[in-house]
Formats: structure tokens, sequence, C-alpha cells
């Protein structure tokens, strides 16, 4: 298994993603996406297991407002949907 972190950074957005999925496609990203004339989005290096992906989705987009796990492929399996990602306030 493999895992990836997209970023949309002009709408502060981050996502894990198994590589599997539809969305990822092995850090493809979606057919048809513009990766690098669309603004500054794209996706992360590949990841052995999700706790290692979330833990970079969360010190590399640290800033980001929306962060996450995919809704379609749901990365962290049923635990992330009981568990909703808390922010931590930012650091002072
Ligand atoms: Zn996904």
């Amino acid at each position: 298994m493999s895992y990836y972190v997209s970023h949309m950074t002009p709408i502060k957005r981050a996502r894990v993603h198994r590589g599997s999925c539809v969305h990822c496609r092995d850090g493809l990203g979606q057919v048809g996406q513009h990766r690098n004339d669309s603004g500054n989005t794209g996706w992360s290096a590949q990841f052995a297991t999700y706790s290692e992906a979330d833990a970079y989705m969360r010190k590399d987009f640290a800033a980001f407002t929306d962060v996450g796990t995919c809704g379609h492929c749901k990365p962290g399996g049923e635990q992330c949907l009981k568990a909703p990602m808390v922010r931590s306030a930012p650091p002072t």
C-alpha cells in the first residue's frame, strides 16, 4: 500500500490519499488535472504508511485551514471517520 498527500495551496487544502485512489493514481492526480500551470497544487512523494503521510501533511501544510483524508479512498480506514482530524493551535 502506498499513500500520497495532495496539496492545493490557493485554497489551503491538503488530503491524504491511497495510491490506488482514482483521484491520486499513484501521485499522477486526476485525469486532465493540470499539475504545473493551475496554481500551486500538486502531490507529495510516495509514503509507505498512512501515518507517515499524515505526519508530513500536518508538518508541511500546518498553515492550511482544510486538511484531512480523502473521502473517496478513506486512507485512514474507518478510524479516520470516527476521529476527524483536530487541528492544534498554530505556534505563536
Ligand atoms: Zn483519495
